[in-house]
């Protein structure tokens, strides 16, 4: 079977400029892809050119098999979608916004049940330009949710939200991938992207210069990084443990060598004894470190 979505060595210009630059990428139904990248790298370019709202000047994207941009009614059919620059007729209050929408589609999902499950019931009768930043969004998600799509293209889901609204935008989408719905979404927020992604792509510069998943985004240098609060003597925790334990700053240790739950509660006890209190524990290098890493080596190339 084919993927739900397949992007292949896409090439996207604004003049001179390639925004996309040989781009693939494949998202399988039941899978969420996160894409990352700085800002101007690429990835609302992407999200636009999947939807069909830009043609390629070189490469393929095709959506359930068929390309957006010719195919797109049928395509953003079965395809939900939160852009950056969506919006909403400003006197226009969710629940309405949702009724009149959902004669779009032929077996829409029915208005109330997404006002509940997005916590819109509240605000449901607010006009669009009095909502919060955190509503607007979570009425998006669910405009994009109406169609029971089987894809979703999310920009930036939970920019200018809360904690709880991100709670309930992360259970929403991933209640979407168990329901089989292949899902893309573009973010700055790391720890979103580690919670929700199977999989990850970093762009930059209009390429993909990194993907894989948490684990394989981690890389072969296995670790356990411990956040502690006082402080710890690297060198006799070293001689204690019998491993190699640096010092990253005055709070944060680096235990190398892959981690089981024999290491983990030798760290543990160990740190207990030298008088640290354990702050958190992780066993495999932060999306965020990898992340920054990734990205400052690409800005060291020429
Ligand atoms: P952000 O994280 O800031 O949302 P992004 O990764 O989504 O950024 P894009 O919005 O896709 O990046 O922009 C990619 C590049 O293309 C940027 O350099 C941007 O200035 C440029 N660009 C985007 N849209 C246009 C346009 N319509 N005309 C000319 N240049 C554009």
């Amino acid at each position: 079977m084919s993927h739900a979505i397949d992007v292949d060595q896409l090439r996207v210009d604004y003049g001179p400029l390639h925004a996309l630059d040989g781009v693939s990428l494949s998202v399988d139904y039941g899978q969420i892809v996160t894409l990352l990248g700085p800002n101007g790298a690429g990835k609302t370019t992407l999200v636009e050119t999947m939807l069909g709202f830009r043609t390629p000047n070189a490469g393929t994207v095709r959506l359930h098999g068929r390309d957006p941009y010719r195919d797109h009614a049928e395509v953003v059919a079965r395809t939900g979608a939160l852009l950056q620059r969506g919006g909403v007729w400003l006197p226009m209050p969710p629940a309405t916004v949702l009724r009149l929408t959902a004669a779009y589609y032929e077996a829409p999902r029915d208005p109330d049940e997404l006002l509940e499950r997005l916590d819109l019931r509240s605000c449901a009768r607010t006009p669009w330009r009095r909502l919060s930043g955190g509503e607007q969004q979570r009425t998006l998600l669910a405009l994009a949710l109406l169609g029971r799509p089987r894809a979703l293209l999310l920009d930036e889901p939970t920019s200018s939200v809360d904690p709880e609204g991100r709670r309930v935008i992360r259970e929403t989408i991933d209640a979407e991938r168990q329901r089989g719905c292949a899902v893309v979404i573009t973010t700055h927020e790391l720890d979103e992207a580690e919670r929700l992604a199977d999989h990850v792509a970093i762009l930059h510069r209009g390429q993909v210069v990194a993907r894989g998943t948490l684990d394989e985004l981690a890389g072969a240098d296995a670790a356990t990084v411990v956040e502690v609060r006082g402080a710890v003597d690297a060198a006799r925790l070293t001689k204690r443990l019998g491993i190699p334990v640096e010092a990253q700053d005055p709070t944060h240790l680096r235990v190398r060598g892959p981690a089981d739950p024999q290491r983990t509660a030798a760290i543990a006890a160990a740190l207990a004894d030298e008088g640290a209190t354990l702050v958190a524990l992780r066993t495999r290098a932060s999306l965020e470190d990898r992340y920054l890493a990734i990205i400052a080596d690409e800005r060291e190339r020429p």
